[in-house]
């Protein structure tokens, strides 16, 4: 690696350390994970920005900081099965993937989904099943799910999802109908209600239906 992007990487520990993200196993995958294999070749010098970035198909590469602090909130352990939607570089689900059990994740858009099996292969990393479809209706054939993470805006509450979790398991959704009032937004499934916390103002593309095969 090239000493700059090392030494970004250095300070971004440093950053989310100095904004709370105090999970050392959590920490040390951020610092073991390339975030440079997920991003564009033209934003490779920016890997270790604090900051969204292109990926192409009009999507983004999530924030360092909010994937740890999503990451952290959910309190992921290696006994977990643990549900993605919005695979998108597949940055997120690297991490994830790290410290839990099993993870599944979906995206609709194709050639991103390929792209990211493409670097979990290169980073040998075995435990991510992958599907390409509409992640709004869930992942029936696995559930129930420890956790569950979405990593694009729903407009509102995702029943669907919420039906795929186990009881005491955990949702975490950025929820807002447009990018000013979007929080992500924590839900914990007790028996046949459920609790929710809302937790920070954030920016996310939006969570779509159906698929795209070619963009
Ligand atoms: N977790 C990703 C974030 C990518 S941005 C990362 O670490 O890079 C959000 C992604 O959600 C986009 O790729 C978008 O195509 C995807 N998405 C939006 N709606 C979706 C849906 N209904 N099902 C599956 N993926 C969806």
């Amino acid at each position: 690696m090239e000493k700059s992007l090392k030494l970004r990487k250095v300070q971004l520990i440093e950053f989310l350390k100095s904004h709370n993200i105090h999970d050392q196993k959590l920490l040390k995958v951020m610092s073991d994970i390339p975030r440079e294999l997920f991003v564009d070749v033209a934003y490779k010098s920016q890997s270790y920005e604090n900051a969204a970035l292109p990926i192409g198909s009009e999507q983004t590469i999530s924030q360092p900081f909010i994937v740890a602090f999503m990451t952290q909130e959910l309190q992921i352990n290696d006994s977990q099965k643990v549900l993605e939607v919005g695979t998108g570089s597949g940055y997120q689900a690297a991490i994830t993937a790290s410290l839990c059990k099993r993870l599944f994740t979906i995206e609709r858009h194709l050639p991103l989904l390929k792209t990211a099996e493409a670097i979990f292969a290169k980073l040998n990393i075995f435990n991510i099943t992958t599907f390409f479809g509409d992640g709004m209706k869930g992942w029936l054939d696995q559930a129930p799910f420890d956790r569950i993470m979405v990593t694009a805006a729903a407009k509102e509450l995702p029943e669907n999802l919420l039906e795929q979790l186990k009881d005491g398991g955990t949702l975490i959704v950025p929820i807002g109908k447009k990018d000013e009032d979007q929080y992500i937004t924590k839900f914990t499934r007790k028996g046949d209600h459920y609790e929710s916390q809302c937790l920070m103002p954030v920016k996310f593309v939006p969570l779509l239906s159906g698929i795209v095969h070619n963009s």
